[in-house]
């Protein structure tokens, strides 16, 4: 058997509710991994911790990781840098770890071209129209960034074939049992001995 832990990669449109399921995951400890935290330029949103849910860091500081490869994957987002740090993520698979990143579909990518064994989740909404309402309800964003995300998330759709799996999150509840499915399953895939 592998010793290596599993790269658990949750992707999908923004506002699918990626972020609320992996609180989920983290808040109810579902199955044991570690979260990839990653580093962005955006502001924090209220409630949010510095290291926790994000790196927040300055457009300079990015750059900077960029250029020194720190980063296994990053994305420039409406208007903002998001990347997933690269030395952490290799650490705690090498210990044997899993390791869960929440990442939007062209990080998601990005990560499949280099870490191909990794388990690829695509959560999808029920409908489009649900994600409009989602975003809306969310309050935190204009009425341009709400269409300029919905644009983006019918692009995302059409990608989910590159998937190994697919997860609508109907409720939180089921989505995160069928997360744990996987998992479990995936831990004992003949493929992976
Ligand atoms: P939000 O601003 O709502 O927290 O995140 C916006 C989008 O960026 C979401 O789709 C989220 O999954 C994605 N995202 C968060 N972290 C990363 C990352 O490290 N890399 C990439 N490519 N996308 C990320």
């Amino acid at each position: 058997m592998s010793k290596e832990g599993l790269l658990l990669v949750l992707s999908g449109p923004s506002g699918v509710g990626k972020g609320t399921v992996k609180s989920s995951i983290v808040e109810n400890k579902v199955f044991p991994f570690e979260y990839s935290v990653s580093m962005t330029t955006r502001k924090p949103r209220p409630g949010e911790v510095d290291g926790k849910d994000y790196f927040f860091v300055s457009v300079e500081r990015f750059k900077e990781a960029i250029a020194n490869g720190e980063l296994l994957e990053y994305n420039q987002y409406v208007g903002n840098y998001y990347g997933t740090p690269v030395a952490p993520v290799q650490q705690m698979l090498k210990a044997g770890k899993d390791v869960l990143l929440e990442i939007d579909v062209n990080g998601a990518q990005k990560v499949r071209e280099k870490m191909p064994d990794g388990v690829f989740i695509f959560l999808t909404p029920p409908d489009l129209h649900t994600l409009h309402l989602r975003l809306e309800h969310r309050g935190t964003e204009s009425e341009e960034v709400i269409r300029g995300r919905i644009e983006q998330a019918r692009k995302e759709i059409l990608v989910m074939q590159d998937y190994d799996y697919a997860v609508v999150n109907d409720t939180v509840a089921n989505a995160v049992d069928h997360i744990k499915a996987i998992v479990d399953a995936e831990h004992v895939s003949v493929k992976r001995v």
